[in-house]
Order: C-alpha cells, then structure tokens, then sequence
C-alpha cells in the first residue's frame, strides 16, 4: 500500500502566499500570541508525521476487520484505540479548542489542513475526533458555565467522546418529524427517551465515555430542543457513575467507513441537561452541524489527495501501450502516464484537489474571522460568508472527493475494482459524504434557497464584488482568465437575482434548480481561486511549484470551468421538464 504524504509546502504556500494567515492571526489577539508560520509549520509536520506513521497504517486493516456489535458493546478494529490514544494524548482533538478548557485554541485556517492529512490518511478513524470537536464547539456555544467546565475538558483531551444524534426513522432530511421526548424530572435535569439511527460514533471502546447531543421534544410542544445526554453519568468531581439508560440496539453494515460504528442509539428514560434555550434546539445543533458539514468536506478533499497520490505513483509504474508518435525512450511499452486520458484524468483531479484546498482554507479563515475579528464589520462579514459558504464547501468538495476517488479508480484499470490495490475503499469511504450531515440535494436547496436568495441576494452581491475587487487587483494572470472568472462571477449574480425574482411564481424552481446552481458557483469559485494561486506563485523559490501552478491553472481554465457555463445555463432553462410529468408516470 503507498504511504500517504501529506502535501505540505502546498499547504504551507496557501497559508503564508494566497490567504496571508501570519497578518490574519496577528491582527486577532486570541491568536497573535499562539500562532505564527514557524507554529503553524511545525504543527503540519507533526500532524503528516502522524497521518502517514499513525494513522494510514490502520486504514486498510480497520476496512476489512469492521467494527463489532458484542454484548451491548461496540468493539473497533484493531489498532483503533491504540491509535486513538496516541492521536487524542497528542492533543489533536482539541487542536481548535478554547484554552480556558484545555483546547490548543489553534485557528481554523490550520486546524482543516490536520484534518484534511487525517481524513486522506483513513476517513473512519478521523470521524471519531470530528464528532468530538463539534459536539464540544457546540456545548462551548450553547451550554451553561457548569457544563462547559464538567464536559469540556474532558472532550478536548479526548478521553471523552462526543456524537450527534439527531436521525430517527421517520425523521431524516426533515427532522420536524422527531419522536424523542425530554420530561422535565423537577430538577433541572430532563428523562430522554426514544430512538436514534445512523448515529456515527454512537458507541465505541475508543473512550470511556461518550457524550451524546440529543434532539428531543418537551411535553405538549413541537418545537425541538437539545439536550446532552452521557452514556455514563457524570459525578461532580467528574468521575464516572452509573450507565445511564443509553443503549446500542445494533450497529449499521454499511458499504464503506466499515471502522466507523454507525449505531442505532435506545435512549431509555436517559438523563440529560438542556442545552440552550427550550424548542431552540436546532439552532443550537447547527452550531455543530455547520462543524460537521465543513469536516465533511473536507473529508471529500482528503479522499481526493489520496486518490491523487495513489493514482500518481500507480501511473508512473504500470506499463501498457506506446506513447503516441512513439515510446520517448524507445521501450516496447511505456508507463500509462504518457497516455493523454490518464493525464486527463490525473489533472484533473489534481487541480480540483488544489483549488478545494483552497477553499477549505478560505472557509478556515472566514470561521477565524467570525469568532476572533476584533473589527465588528470584518466579524460580522465573515459570519456572513460562512453562511453562504458551508453547504458549499460541504457539497462541492464530497462531490468532487468522490469523482476523484472513481478517477482514481479508472486510472487502476480493472487494478482498481480489485481489493488489493486500495483504490475501491477510498470509493466506497467517500461515498457518504455526499450524503450524511444533510445531503448535497438538501445542502444546494439551503444554498439558494436560503443563503442566496434568502436576503434578496444581498450577501452573494457583497461576496461576489469582493471577489470581482481580488481579481482585478491579480497582476502575474492572464487577462483571459480574468475575464472569463469576471464573466461567470457576473452570470452568477444575474441568474441569481433572476431567481430570486421568479421564486415566488415558480415554486418548484429553487429545489429543481439549487444543485446546478451550486455548481456553477463551485467551479466559478476555482476559477477565482485559481487566479489567486498562479498570481501569488509567479515568485515562488522553487521552479517545479511554479511550473505545475502553471500547468495545473491551465488546464483548469482550458478544460474544467466551463463546467460553470453549462450548470448556468441548466439553471435558466427552469423547472418546467423537471415538473411536468404526472407522479403517475414515474
Ligand atoms: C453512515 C451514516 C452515518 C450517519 N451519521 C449520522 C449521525 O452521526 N447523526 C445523525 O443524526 N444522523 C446521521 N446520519 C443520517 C444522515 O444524516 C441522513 O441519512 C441524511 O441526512 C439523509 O436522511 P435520510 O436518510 O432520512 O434520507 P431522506 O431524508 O429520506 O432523503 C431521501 C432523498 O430525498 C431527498 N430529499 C428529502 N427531502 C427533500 C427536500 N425537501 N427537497 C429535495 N430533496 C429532498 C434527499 O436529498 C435524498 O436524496 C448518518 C447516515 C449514515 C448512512
């Protein structure tokens, strides 16, 4: 199997060159004392020490061994807890965690990164230390000072982990329809029971305790609140007592991320404590939801890098045919990477994988932005921006995580639908992240429907004039390239506003239309940031970085962002050929 190498001075250069993270953190006080490039450097080393050493090798094993459902406890792979022990003593769960609870309090722009090289070094090992933070960014929002100080700490330091549960049968992408009940017991603490399905992390061996976010009703209401719900009470002086009425009725056999424990969760009369106001419950579990939703994305982008790198090294190796006009080294057979389609599909890839790197970091910077700006119209900004920008990092990049993952796999050849080539697990891993945390559908429909066009528009013409000011202001570019990104960044905002005008008369065309629409601002987003990477590489020490920026841009805007034209233009065709044919004839 390859070993996974993280691609560090590509992170490296997107920190220090494109986003400028060093002014970034050294205008925030919670940061400019933590944080500067040398930090920031030695914690990606560290973290694609760990990624390639630690946590790659259980990648593979964990996949074939599963987990295990053995007398009302979950057991995972071997090596997992080992390995989990190691990862959580390191201090990686709460690498972003508020310091007065134990967190390192590192900024966003680099906590992605570590959790891109874990997400490409195993997808289901990452998922544990994913719930955690986001359950534990959650409590920290929405909780009280006594839980803060009871839970927190102990969910930093990963001796503790945490899970969302909010799925039930009847209730998936609309969770209005949820059936578990809180009763008040009198004591400020609430009885919590019912059933919850798919619940990631559910249970495990992994830690002594896991800590459930629960949504649930209150008596004679439909609103929805949150409460937290141990698995084990919790003592005042924080030690554990008695099993708390929360159970594992089964775990799922899912197609991939077999080391994940996907559990059916029983709450019987459970005790939990509200979190938040009462029926606000959603709005608190979006707190971790928005979390989860860039996470996984960025699992996308982590399955991305590793497909690329495997399908690489795999090209450079396998030997079929002759390149066209001849072999360059006059052999009966060459290496497939001299093959234009295999090169098509490795650019491919690759300068997808480069601009949603980019994203991710963008998105970093912008949650950076909204909780530590010091500046109250820059915080109020980035707010903002991360509303529009979540369901988008979380649909384009698992899409494009899994399109990578099957190029990878044709690279393989009939290779990659074998087991042993690796290529496959990375297919079947990825393949979810389209789907939980709110599928890609639902997540385009919050897009337009809601952070678009929700505002009359007024936050995507605000993001869009930024982005048209970044472009213009590139000087190392092609004018183009300019001008083709300044086309589209314009198109967007006209079809948008065309929407937005025709929404109400057209009731259906938001949901038929929102996943082009997304697209088409995905692959528009690439074209910005790729101008963004050529335009702050032109002066880069090293000339193959220079030369595969330049490479990679071109083939991005010769082949890959008119993909933004054709999405465009399913947007203007409308809903009509979606809904007109009769339920009958489906
Ligand atoms: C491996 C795994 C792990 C998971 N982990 C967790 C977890 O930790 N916690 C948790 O609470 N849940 C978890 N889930 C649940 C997951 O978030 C849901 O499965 C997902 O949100 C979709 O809900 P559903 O399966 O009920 O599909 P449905 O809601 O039934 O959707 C079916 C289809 O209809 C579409 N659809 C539904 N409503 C609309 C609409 N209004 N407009 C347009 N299209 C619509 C959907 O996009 C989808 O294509 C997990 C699921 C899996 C498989």
């Amino acid at each position: 199997m390859n070993p996974y190498n993280a691609p560090l001075a590509e992170m490296r250069f997107l920190l220090e060159k494109v986003f400028d993270a060093p002014q970034t953190w050294s205008e925030m006080p919670a940061m400019a004392e933590s944080v500067d490039m040398d930090t920031a450097a030695a914690i990606l080393d560290e973290a694609d020490k760990i990624s390639r050493e630690l946590i790659h090798p259980i990648n593979r094993s964990g996949d074939e061994q599963g987990v295990r459902h053995e007398a009302d406890k979950v057991i995972t792979p071997d090596g997992y807890k080992a390995v989990y022990d190691q990862y959580a003593e390191g201090g990686w769960v709460g690498l972003c965690g508020d310091p007065e609870f134990g967190g390192m309090g590192m900024p966003k722009m680099l906590g992605v990164l570590v959790d891109e090289m874990a997400y490409s070094a195993c997808n289901a090992f990452t998922l544990y230390g994913s719930l955690t933070a986001g359950a534990a960014l959650a409590i920290h929002a929405h909780g009280s000072d006594e839980i803060k100080e009871q839970y927190l700490p102990m969910m930093y330091s990963g001796q503790w982990a945490g899970a969302m549960d909010m799925t039930e049968p009847q209730a998936g992408s609309d969770l209005r329809n949820i059936r578990t009940k809180a009763v008040p017991n009198g004591d400020g603490s609430y009885k919590i029971s019912g059933s919850k399905i798919f619940i990631t992390g559910g249970d495990h061996d992994l830690t002594e305790n896991v800590i459930h976010l629960v949504l649930a009703k209150l008596p004679n209401t439909s609103g929805i609140s949150l409460f937290l719900v141990p698995k084990i009470k919790v003592n005042s002086d924080n030690s554990l007592g008695e099993a708390n009425g929360v159970t594992v009725g089964s775990i799922e056999h899912k197609m991939g991320l077999k080391g994940s424990a996907t559990c059916v969760m029983n709450f019987d009369d459970a005790e939990g404590y509200l979190i938040g106001k009462p029926n606000r419950g959603l709005v608190c579990m979006f707190t971790m939801m928005n979390y989860e939703r860039l996470a996984i994305g960025i699992q996308g982008l982590g399955t991305s890098q590793a497909a690329y790198q495997m399908a690489a090294d795999y090209a450079k190796e396998r030997v079929q045919g002759v390149a066209a006009g001849g072999s360059p080294t006059g052999a009966s057979s060459d290496p497939i990477l001299v093959h234009g389609d295999v090169r098509r599909m490795l650019l491919t890839i690759r300068s997808l994988t480069e601009a949603g790197r980019a994203l991710s970091v963008y998105t970093g910077q912008q949650l950076d932005l909204a909780k530590y700006s010091q500046d109250a119209d820059l915080k109020a900004k980035a707010s903002r921006y991360m509303g529009l920008l979540t369901p988008v990092s979380k649909a384009f990049l698992s899409d494009r995580g899994l399109d990578a993952a099957i190029m990878a796999q044709q690279v393989f050849g009939g290779h990659g639908y074998i087991r042993e080539t690796g290529i496959e697990q990375l297919v079947r891993d990825t393949r979810i992240a389209q789907i939980y945390e709110g599928t890609n559908g639902i997540q385009a429909i919050d897009f337009l429907g809601r952070k678009v066009t929700g505002d009359n528009v007024a936050t995507l013409s605000e993001f869009i004039a930024e982005q048209q000011a970044n472009v213009n202001g590139f000087t190392h570019v092609s004018d183009a390239d300019k001008t083709k990104v300044l086309g589209l960044l314009e198109q967007l905002l006209t079809v948008a506003k065309q929407v937005n005008e025709n929404k109400l008369t057209q009731p259906a065309l938001i949901n038929a239309c929102a996943v082009d629409y997304l697209d088409a601002f995905g692959y528009s987003l690439y074209g910005c940031f790729w101008l963004a990477m050529c335009d702050a590489a032109h002066d880069h020490e090293d000339d193959n970085f220079k030369q595969q920026k330049a490479h990679l841009s071109r083939f991005y805007f010769d082949k890959l962002i008119t993909k933004a034209d054709y999405h465009l233009s399913q947007v203007s065709k409308g809903d009509a050929c979606i809904m007109q044919m009769d339920a009958s004839l489906f």
